[in-house]
Parts: structure tokens; sequence; C-alpha cells
């Protein structure tokens, strides 16, 4: 049986132009090497399996070959670089300062610095690991260190550089080893996969690419690890199933639901996930990158920092475009408040089920949003107005009800355009109305003496259509007083004086306060022909007596809930919680 080799060593750059990801180290090496202007320490810092000891050992081997090319690379074939290649050189000394760190390995190794090489011209010396070495064993290497026979040359090597202390740096020159750009990794594992006749899906090489996470030496143990799974066909399915990975499908589908407010779709989505035997909080962090992918997908600067393979990438770009930017900061939001309170959480699958239906509700909390702010505006303006004009009475209510109608064109022109750009529509319509208001109020001037009375009867029927109607004109603005007129039925009093019972002296108040109330009987003016009809608020009797509104009982808080939030009752309906009936 063939001795099988792991990729990691089979594959192992022997030359600086085969280094992966580390270009511009490999070249300023080799530009050294040429110009001969050889350090006697060099520190490589990085994190793992990204090439320091292999670049070590390639410099090594290029500094003791005998007949270098025009590239300053080894020959390959000279008795130094054979030596080398058969791992019989004695050029080359690695210590591996994790299990070698006492002031006593230190001292052995000095000892052998002396002694000059009998073939080649350097002797290298490699120290992986180097920060473990002791705090006396660094102390016992200075000197050596700092002056070196000319014959030595020590390469250092570390993943945490932060732990060499300061007398070490200063003697060493210093390589910072990138971590292996997942491009790269995927490139020299294609080539790899070529050489070894095995097909592969690119999909599946990204996601091995992504586990490594910066660690060539990782990626192709993943590898190998695959193709003893997968035998030459490595496809993304049996990837993903070989190293537990979840499928991008799982996200792409939940963030469908959460734009369309589907939770139960998210939900059953989540037990899918976890019955698969997925830890929960792997998943959280796996939404999250999710949506960070969908954000930089939103601007061609930040796109190519998408680090996936062409097919999902191109899903990817596909959801971007469902998905607003404000969107995404919102469930970037979400899932990260979600993600730090994981662990402090009592029930975690709740935590993350709640994250899910807030996640749902973003659309449904943006468009609400957006519609109040459209009601603040149009009813700034009309405040601002009964203010700027103190003039008669009569006079004052024909304003107001040419500001209305102004408002109502806006309303409709808003409405056509809102979709798009919200905020801007409203700014532009708030100019715009602020401009036709000053005109009206100049020709209402002009023709102060002039107001129009009209005096029709009217039918309790003509009275309930209009009413109704004015209810529907608000019911998306002000959904909360549009359903209180909905749910009373006007009384007309004294012929000319309706009557609109309330439940509660707080409705009564800000139905006075914002102008509702003067709007409405403006409206009902007109509808009715009849300047002299009056609306007169009041708090129902049977009702709310009391004049705070306090909330004694359950049921009145969830009365109060239902009013401030219409949804709650298509909630409970779902979840079929109690709904108080
Ligand atoms: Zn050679």
């Amino acid at each position: 049986m063939e001795q099988f080799i792991v990729s990691a060593r089979k594959y192992r750059p022997l030359t600086f132009a085969n280094v992966v990801g580390q270009s511009s180290i490999a070249q300023t090496l080799r530009n050294a090497i040429e110009r001969r202007q050889l350090a006697h320490a060099y520190l490589f810092c990085g994190p793992r399996g990204v090439g320091k000891t292999t670049c070590a050992r390639i410099f090594a081997k290029t500094i003791n070959c005998f007949n270098p090319d025009a590239n300053g690379d080894a020959c390959g074939e000279c008795e130094s670089c054979k030596a080398f290649a058969e791992n019989r050189s004695y050029n080359i000394h690695e210590l591996d300062a994790a299990s070698n760190n006492s002031v006593e390995d230190i001292r052995n190794l000095i000892d052998q610095v002396r002694v000059p090489p009998q073939v080649g011209k350097y002797s290298v010396y490699i120290i992986d690991e180097v920060h473990m070495l002791s705090a006396a064993a660094f102390n016992a290497f200075l000197k050596t260190l700092e002056e070196p026979p000319t014959h030595a040359v020590f390469i250092l090597a570390t993943t945490e550089k932060h732990k060499i202390i300061p007398t070490i740096l200063s003697r060493c020159q210093i390589y910072d080893f990138n971590r292996i750009s997942i491009e790269d990794a995927v490139a020299y594992i294609e080539k790899i996969a070529k050489n070894e006749n095995i097909n592969y899906e690119s999909e599946a090489l990204h996601v091995i690419a992504q586990k490594a996470d910066g660690s060539m030496r990782d990626a192709l143990s993943i590898f190998d690890q695959v193709v003893s799974f997968c035998g030459t066909n490595v496809t993304y399915a049996k990837v993903i199933e070989n190293l537990n990975i979840l499928d991008y499908e799982y996200y792409f589908r939940l963030t469908k639901a959460f734009v369309e407010g589907d939770y139960c779709t998210a939900l059953v989505i989540f037990d899918e996930i976890l019955s698969k035997g997925f830890e929960s909080q792997y998943f959280v962090r796996g939404l999250n990158s999710h949506f960070r992918d969908l954000l930089v997908c939103k601007d061609t600067q930040t796109v190519s920092l998408l680090e996936v393979g062409a097919t999902i990438a191109e899903s990817y770009k596909k959801q971007a475009e469902i998905c607003s930017v404000a969107f995404l900061f919102t469930a970037l939001d979400i899932i990260n408040a979600c993600d730090a309170g994981y662990k402090t959480s009592s029930n975690q699958r709740l935590h993350i089920e709640l994250a899910l239906c807030k996640l749902s509700n973003i659309t449904a909390l943006r468009r609400e949003e957006q519609t109040a702010k459209t009601v603040d505006n149009t009813e700034k303006n009309r405040n601002e107005i009964i203010v700027r004009q103190p003039v008669k009475q009569e006079s004052r209510d024909k304003i107001e009800e040419e500001v209305k109608n102004n408002i109502q064109a806006e309303e409709i022109k808003e409405k056509t355009t809102v979709a798009a750009r919200p905020e801007t529509v409203s700014i532009k319509g708030f100019s715009n109305l602020a401009e036709s208001i000053n005109i009206e109020t100049k020709e209402v001037k002009s023709e102060e003496n002039n107001t129009v009375q009209m005096n029709e009867d009217f039918t309790e029927e003509q009275l309930l259509t209009a009413w109704k109607n004015y209810a529907a004109i608000f019911a998306q603005k002000q959904p909360r007083f549009a359903s209180a007129m909905v749910a009373t039925k006007p009384v007309c009093e004294a012929g000319n004086v309706i009557v609109f019972n309330v439940q509660q002296i707080v409705q009564k108040k800000a139905l006075e306060e914002k102008g509702i109330a003067k709007n409405i009987c403006l409206y009902l003016q007109k509808e009715l022909k009849n300047t002299t009809v009056k609306l007169d608020v009041r708090v129902d009797q049977n009702g709310d007596k009391v004049d705070t509104p306090k909330l004694y009982t359950d049921s009145d808080k969830e009365k109060h809930m239902h009013e401030k939030n219409p949804e709650l009752a298509n909630f409970q309906a779902a979840f079929e919680l109690y709904d108080g009936k």
C-alpha cells in the first residue's frame, strides 16, 4: 500500500515563488539574499499555518545553495539543495521552544552555534514558538543573538509577538505574516485537487477555506479529511455534511421570512436547524455574518469583501436587493444583542426565538415609523398656521379648511411616492405645504369678508356617511382616532351639535390639543353643507369616568396596550394567547 502523505507536507512550497499569500515577505527575503544583506536574526510573526516555518526553511535552503538561479531561488540540484530535499542537511537546525524552553536548552544551542558548518556557508537555527522560552532562557540567549558567529543565522517564529521581550525584538528583523485570504487558499487547493485528479465544486472549496480561518495548513488538513469522506468528487453538499456546517440556504430562507414579516416560517426553520444538531449560538453567529455579507453587497465599494464562491455570491446580491440598508442595520443590532445576551439567558432557545420575531417585525415597524413621521409633519404645519393667524373665527375656519384640503392633496401626492424614498419626500412635502399655505392665507385675507355661510339640513344617515368617510381617510395616518371614530356612533344634538363620545379623558385631550377635533368638525361642515355644525368631544359616561387615565385592572392594561399597538391582536391570535374575551 502506498504511503499517504498529508497534503500540507506533500505540497509544502519549496521555493519563494510558490509560497502562498505572503508574496511581499517572500520578495523581501529574496532581495536580501540577492544583495547579500543578511541579518543575523529574523523574527517571523503571524497566525499558525500561514507559512512561517516554510519560509524559514526556504530561506535556509536558498542561502546555502551553490548555484542560485537568476531570480535568487535555490537551484534544487546542487549537493546542499539535495541534502535539504532529503531532510539530511546539517545546515538547518530546528528547535521547538514549546518543549525546550529552559536555560539548559538554550545553553546547548549556544554551544552548537559555535561550530561552523561542514558543507555550505550558513547554519540556520529555526526556533519555533519562541515566546514559550522562560525569562531566564531569553536572557541567556541575548548575548548570542546580538553577536553570533558569522556563519549563524537565527530565525525565530512566533504566533504571539506581544509576548516577546523588547530586548529580543530590537535585535531582530521583524516580518509580519498575513492570514491567508480565502481566495489564495481556494486557488491553492484547486491546484492540489487538479494534481490529484479530484473533481470539486468551487463552493465546496470556499467552505473549506472559510472553515480554515486564514490558516493554509488547516485548509489542507480539512481538504484531506473531506477527500477521505467524499472520494474523488468533492461537492458542496458533502462538504457541509462532513464538516457539520450550516448550509447558506437556511440563512437565505430566514432572511426572506424576516423581510416578509413571516415569523412563523422563521421559527420553523430555526427548529429544523436545531433538530439537525447545530448549536444555537453557532447559528446566531452565522446569521450575524449573513447580515454582514448582505450589507457588503449593498455597495460596489464593499462587494469585494464578500468571501464566497460565485454561485453563492449571486444569491447574496439577489437577496441584498430586497433588503434595505436600514433593515440590515436594525437586523445586525438585534442579532448582536441576541448573541451578547445568549450566555446569560435562562431560556436560550426562547431568547433566540424572540430575536427571530423581532427580526420579522422590522419591516412592519419601519412602515409605522414612516407613517408617524408624515403625520407629525402635517400636524406641525397645521398648528403653525393656527397660531400665525389670529383672525376672525369664520375666516380662520375657512383658512383651516383650505389647509386641510392642501394636506389631503399632499397626502395623495405622498402616497404615490412614499414607497420609493419616504424621508426626502416628506421633507419636500413639508416645504411645499408651507409655501401653499402662505399663498392660501394671502388669498383668504383679501376675501376676508366674503365667507360663505351654509345652513343646510342633513339626515342622520348623511352624518354617518361623512363620519365614516373621515375615519377612512385618516385610518392610516391616525389609526387610534380613526378606530375610535369607527367604534362610536355620532349623536346629533340641537340640530347642529355633533357629540363624539370617547372612552377616556386622554383621548379627548389629544383630539383637542392636536387639532384633530377641529379637523373633523371642518370636514363635517363641508360634507354636510352646514357651517353651523359643531363638534363636542365628550368622555363617555358609561365608560371611564375617572379624570386621570390610571390603569387599574389587567383588562384595562390590555385594552390600553391594544390601543397603543393594533398589531398586538395579530400576535395574540398567532401565538394563541389569551385575548381577554
Ligand atoms: Zn542548489
